[in-house]
């Protein structure tokens, strides 16, 4: 029988476990500091980056707050590391990477490292990066091809980089129901976040179910623009505006909790109060945006709404201001467009474009 298989069936995590953790970014700094605060005292963690002041500004911050666990983390300075310069075959190892060039290049590392040194158990490769699902699933048949007894699960989440800090990110991934989720596995995706969502058993179900909740997002998050500027012309008190949707059917992510009105929400310290600065960033909306919509093309799947949306926000990104500022500034910037015979013009760069 398998080490995961015997894994799998047992109903309690094991004792001891190696993480290992790759990109420590925005979002993986977060998350690998909480599983370095959360892992047990014989427990191990190694980290990597490839910007060696990610890694040591991590070290200097986790080990700060639990100093009695630094003899617990490692640095590596190169993803073969992962295999020959730890104590034990890792568990599990993260990738939290820009892209799916990345995430292909990683694991192909960790492959060739694995079959250059070859082990008795088995590794769990969790991707929690946006990426593209044929990227994906390409690197899920090339580890289930060189190393039939580990896996590569996709692992995406969603809550941001707030939910990142808190530890309560929604992990989406592709597995059919709960009980097909391994222990260890709960365990681990517990210690990072607080909900795991499994989307399907076909691999890339995961990213399915991001890449579709996030194609809503942006979409609902222009049509609050929109109707925010709507109400505007119309001549309507934007902050009682405000309140009524939030009770009422247009009631949304976009429109209550992130609302674009400045004032509606002192207390909840939203984007739209602070110059639309942090939040979500309309350019990794746009990211998103392009991904669903391209792997919609791939899957033959007409999307009504994506395109143009998707013109809206690569438009939108070509401003630094725009692209770099919390989605809900959309709001801001169609009430700087005016249009003139089906030409906008930019009034802030005068700048005339069609869509
Ligand atoms: P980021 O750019 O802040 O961090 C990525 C990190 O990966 C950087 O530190 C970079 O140096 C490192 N890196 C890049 N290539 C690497 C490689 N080959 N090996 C090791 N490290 C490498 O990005 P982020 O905001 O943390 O996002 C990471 C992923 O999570 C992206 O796919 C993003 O779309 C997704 N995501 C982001 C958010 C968010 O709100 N920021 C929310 C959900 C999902």
């Amino acid at each position: 029988m398998s080490l995961r298989f015997a894994r799998f069936l047992s109903t309690t995590p094991t004792l001891r476990a190696n993480y290992g953790f790759i990109g420590l970014g925005q979002m993986g700094q977060h998350m690998a500091r909480h599983i370095y605060a959360k892992m047990e005292p014989s427990d191990k963690l190694y980290v990597f980056d490839t910007v060696p002041e990610a890694t040591a500004s991590f070290v200097d911050t986790v080990t700060q707050q639990k100093p009695e666990a630094k003899s617990q983390l490692h640095t590596l300075d190169a993803i073969p590391k992962f295999v020959t310069d730890v104590d034990a075959q890792l568990d599990f190892i993260v990738s939290m990477v820009p892209e799916g060039k990345h995430v292909k290049g990683v694991v192909s590392e960790l492959v060739d490292a694995y079959k250059k040194n070859p082990q008795t158990g088995s590794t769990t490769f969790l991707d929690s990066s946006t990426i593209d699902i044929p990227t994906s699933v390409e690197v899920h048949q090339m580890v289930k091809k060189e190393l039939p007894e580990f896996d590569f699960i996709d692992t995406p989440v969603s809550g941001g980089v707030a939910g990142a800090r808190k530890g309560t990110l929604s992990f989406m991934l592709s597995r059919e129901d709960h009980k097909d989720v391994a222990p260890d596995l709960v365990k681990l995706l517990n210690m990072m976040g607080t909900n795991i969502f499994p989307c399907g058993k076909n691999h890339g179900a995961g990213l399915a179910a991001k890449l579709s909740n996030n194609y809503l997002l942006a979409v609902t998050n222009l049509a609050v623009a929109d109707s925010f500027q709507l109400a505007k012309s119309f001549g309507l008190n934007l902050q009682h505006y405000a309140k009524l949707v939030s009770v009422s059917t247009g009631k949304s992510w976009a429109s209550v909790d992130n609302c674009p009105i400045p004032g509606v929400y002192p207390e909840n310290n939203l984007p739209a109060d602070v110059g639309y600065k942090g939040g979500f960033i309309t350019k990794l909306t746009k990211k998103d945006l392009v991904l669903a919509t391209d792997c919609a093309n791939q899957y033959d799947r007409a999307l009504f709404l994506g395109p143009t949306a998707r013109k809206w926000y690569l438009k939108a990104c070509e401003r630094e201001d725009l692209g770099s500022r919390d989605l809900g500034v959309l709001y801001e910037w169609l009430g700087e467009l005016e249009e003139k015979n089906g030409e906008y013009v930019d009034k802030k760069t005068s700048e005339s474009f069609k869509v």
